[in-house]
């Protein structure tokens, strides 16, 4: 009897021992933070991923333009056949002067009417300060002579597209199609207005920016090819039409120097940052939709029915003479 108590007693002892352990370890079990496969690894990935990726869209150089860096911002929509040719061109010839550079394609994406100042204050705010001096660059005027320099302009805005040297537009104010600026100078005129939707004017407006804030512009010097063989304008002028129509008073408001609107005021969305190559080409194109306070320029949209539109742009005292 006093051996089958002893047995039972020790058989009570374990199954105590047991229901506790088990216990325990249940608890350890519950208490262990719980680690997941799909934890944010793959984000802290992608964003690594990405910012990596942007990083290898920058052509670095040694030497003495190695410590400038430029960004070159082409306003954009809808002409892909010409970028196919800027980007290789444009990356082989900044390579030859040994330019750090990165190419950026600022993808009008809104149903807007095109506006290539607000792209271009959009596309400064955006890649700038990394970069230390920009490109205004249209996409379809590619440099051909390699004396045409796209160093850091530590003087004043540099205007590659001289009119001396552009095939088409002659007039003595003109600054458009390729201009350098530092970051600085940029930021000094407030960038460029917002107003101008459609073809034309803008880069006039800009002109009298830079005069009134005493800036000098400079341009090539000494260059031995002329206006035809200088730069390769690809614009076909029925195939790639300017969009010259006026409505509501955007002749009367767009003659006249904005003081209103700049880099700090332009409202947009960024949709969507790409990275391709074209050839051995890095660009990084960045879709945006732009705003518009229809109430300051009803003319960034002129629907067909409406009364105030004119097909052909008149005369004004900015307008191109090209
Ligand atoms: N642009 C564009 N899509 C357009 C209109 C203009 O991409 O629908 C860009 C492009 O970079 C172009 C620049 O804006 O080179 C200047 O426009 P455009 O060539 O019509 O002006 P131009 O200097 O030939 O009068
Ligand atoms: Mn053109």
């Amino acid at each position: 009897m006093g051996v089958y108590l002893g047995l039972l007693l020790w058989r009570t002892k374990c199954l105590v021992l047991c229901i506790f352990m088990t216990f325990m370890l249940g608890c350890f079990i519950a208490l262990t933070p719980i680690t997941s496969d799909v934890c944010d690894c793959a984000d802290k990935q992608s964003s690594d991923l990405k910012e990596r990726k942007t990083e290898e869209q920058t052509y670095h150089t040694e030497g003495d333009e190695a410590k400038h860096k430029l960004a070159v911002l082409v306003p954009f929509r809808d002409r892909f056949d010409e970028l196919l040719e800027f980007a290789p061109h444009m990356h082989k010839f900044l390579k030859k002067q040994n330019i750090n550079h990165q190419i950026f394609v600022l993808n009008q994406i809104d149903s807007y009417r095109f506006n290539r100042a607000a792209l271009i204050n959009v596309g400064f705010r955006e890649v700038c300060p990394e970069c230390d001096y920009i490109a205004m660059h249209d996409v379809d005027l590619l440099p051909l002579n390699s004396q045409l320099s796209y160093g850091y302009p530590e003087s004043g805005p540099f205007h590659v597209a001289s009119p001396q040297l552009h095939p088409r537009y002659n007039y003595s104010t003109f600054v458009g199609g390729i201009l350098l600026i530092k970051r600085e100078d940029f930021q000094k005129v407030n960038g460029m207005s917002n107003k101008y939707w459609g073809w034309g004017l803008e880069d006039d407006e800009f002109y009298v920016r830079l005069k009134e804030a005493k800036l000098q512009i400079s341009r090539p010097q000494n260059i031995t090819t002329g206006k035809n063989n200088t730069f390769r304008h690809m614009h076909d002028r029925v195939r790639r039409k300017r969009d010259m129509t006026k409505c509501f008073n955007q002749i009367q408001v767009t003659r006249h120097r904005d003081l209103e609107t700049g880099m700090n005021t332009v409202s947009y969305k960024l949709a969507e940052v790409r990275q391709m190559s074209i050839d051995d080409a890095p660009v990084t194109v960045l879709n945006v939709k732009l705003h518009c306070d229809k109430l300051l320029t009803p003319w960034c949209e002129c629907g067909s029915n409406n009364p105030s539109v004119q097909r052909t742009a008149t005369a004004s005292k900015l307008k191109k003479s090209g």
